[in-house]
Parts: C-alpha cells; structure tokens; sequence
C-alpha cells in the first residue's frame, strides 16, 4: 500500500517508533530511522522486510541536527512523505522539584521537535499533495497525572499541534492525526517500573501490576504492534478525511 512512500520516524531505534517503522515497512514504504544507541539492529530489521532504509543520528533538542536530518532524508530519498514524529523522554518529579534542564530538554524533545520536523516535511507534502504527519502524544496528551509535569504539558501541547496542523492543510491531501498510547512495554515504561519496584521494596512483575491497575481497566499493555497498526491505517485510503485527531489505545484508560 505504501510502495513509493518516504517514512521518516524519529526515536525509531526502540519502542513503538521502532514497531511503527516495521509497519510502514511492511506496507512497502522505505524508512528513514533515527534515535540513539544500536541503529544497526533495527536497521537491519526494517531491510528484512525488503525495503529501503537509512539512518540519521539527528538529537531532537537541537534544531539544527533536525534541519540535517531533514536534509539528509530530501537528499536520500527526494521527500518525506510520512512524517511519526515519536522520540521522547520522561521525567518523574514534583513540579518545586523538577530540575529546570530536565523540564527544558523533555519540551524541547517531546514538543518542539514535532514544530521543527512538521515545519520541513510540509512543504514538499503541500506540493505534491500527498501527506501524513502521525504525532507520537500519550494518554497524558489528553488527562494529567502528578510528577509528570512537563511530559503532560508537553503531550497536551502535541494534541494541539496536531490539530493545527491538521486545519493549515485540510483542503489537501496532508493529514495530521494523534495516537494517544496508554502502557507500552518499553524501555521509557520499564525504568518507571523498576524505579517503583525498588522504592517499594516489591516484584518488577507486583510493580507492573500495579501500574497497569491504577490507570488502565484492561489491565494490558498496548503494544508497538498495535500501534503500528493506527499509524498505517492512518496512511490509508480510509484516512484521507481523517484529520486533527487524538486516538487514544489504552486499554480504557481516558474512558474513565
Ligand atoms: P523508548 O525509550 O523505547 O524510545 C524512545 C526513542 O526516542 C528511542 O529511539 C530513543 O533513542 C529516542 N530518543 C530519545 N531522546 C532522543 C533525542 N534527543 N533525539 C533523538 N532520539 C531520541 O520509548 P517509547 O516508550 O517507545 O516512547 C516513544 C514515544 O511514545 C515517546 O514520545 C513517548 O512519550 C510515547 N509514549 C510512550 C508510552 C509508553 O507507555 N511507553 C505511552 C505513551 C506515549
């Protein structure tokens, strides 16, 4: 479905950007990847699905890595026509104590990046009349949760990006949706859960089920698959009207 197609998705080294690049992959788009540590593994992850694939090391908190990211991936593969903005970081702290650096760095990471790649990507969307920008927000883009200040501000800010992204273009064929996760099992939710299991001197496993049991009725987590899933289906045919909206799959969690 996606043959032809450029997928840039960033922070897609692990996690659900990871799982969303392999679904876009598995439609046949070629994928720009991008993130820290082994870029090797997933690289070859996505080629085994048959596609392209390239990567950039671009840091979202530095403006000017975007711009090269944004460069390398024109001069690689002429445009990109799908854009998940994903990469994120979390901090946990009560709002007298969050250090200020780390308050600045999770905007910067969570939010402005998606600013900086949308305000790239949109022009060549525009001119070929043809778009997806997929905005990577939380169940906490939609209700908060204490200690998580900037990560809920930051989210809620992506909502509404996505939504005037989503009206700037929607006499076009560029669209601009949200996807809204609950629990995800990957490294940015197990360091939470170990950091709780060791405060409480409980299982990983008793701590896990506590965390599920506060905020999702399924008592499941969603997973990188799943996810994946929305974001083609946001980048089909059924999605050409699809626009401005925050798709929430956690489990129940924003039911409530
Ligand atoms: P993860 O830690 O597994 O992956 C984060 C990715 O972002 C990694 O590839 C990492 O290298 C990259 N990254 C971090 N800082 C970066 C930077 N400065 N520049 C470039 N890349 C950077 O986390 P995840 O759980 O897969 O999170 C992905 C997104 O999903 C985040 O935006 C997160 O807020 C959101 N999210 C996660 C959950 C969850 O439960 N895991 C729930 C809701 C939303």
């Amino acid at each position: 479905m996606l043959k032809g197609k450029t997928a840039l998705v960033t922070g897609s080294t692990s996690g659900i950007g990871l799982g969303i690049a392999l679904a876009l992959a598995r439609q046949g788009a070629q994928i720009v990847l991008n993130g820290f540590g082994d870029s090797e593994g997933p690289k070859a992850q996505v080629a085994a699905l048959g596609v392209k694939v390239a990567y950039h090391g671009a840091d979202m908190s530095k403006v000017g890595d975007i711009e090269a990211m944004m460069k390398f991936a024109a001069a690689e593969f002429g445009r990109v026509d799908i854009l998940v903005n994903n990469a994120g970081i979390q901090h946990v702290a009560r709002i007298e104590d969050f250090p200020v650096e780390r308050w600045d760095a999770v905007l910067a990471i969570n939010l402005s990046s998606a600013f900086h790649t949308s305000r790239l990507a949109l022009p060549a969307m525009r001119s070929a009349n043809w778009g997806r920008i997929i905005n990577v927000a939380s169940a906490h883009g939609l209700v908060g949760s204490p200690e998580k200040s900037a990560y809920v501000a930051a989210k809620h800010g992506m909502v509404g990006l996505t939504k005037v992204t989503a009206l700037e273009n929607a006499t076009s064929g560029v669209t601009c949706n949200a996807i809204c996760p609950g629990w995800v099992l990957t490294p940015l939710v197990q360091k939470q859960i170990d950091a709780r299991a060791a405060a409480a001197g409980m299982s990983v496993e008793e701590a896990k089920r506590l965390l599920l049991g506060e905020k999702e009725p399924s008592l499941q987590f969603t997973t990188p698959e799943e996810l994946g899933e929305l974001a083609v289906f946001f980048c089909s045919p059924a999605g050409n009207n699809v626009r401005g909206v925050a798709w929430n799959m956690d489990g129940g969690w924003v039911a409530q």
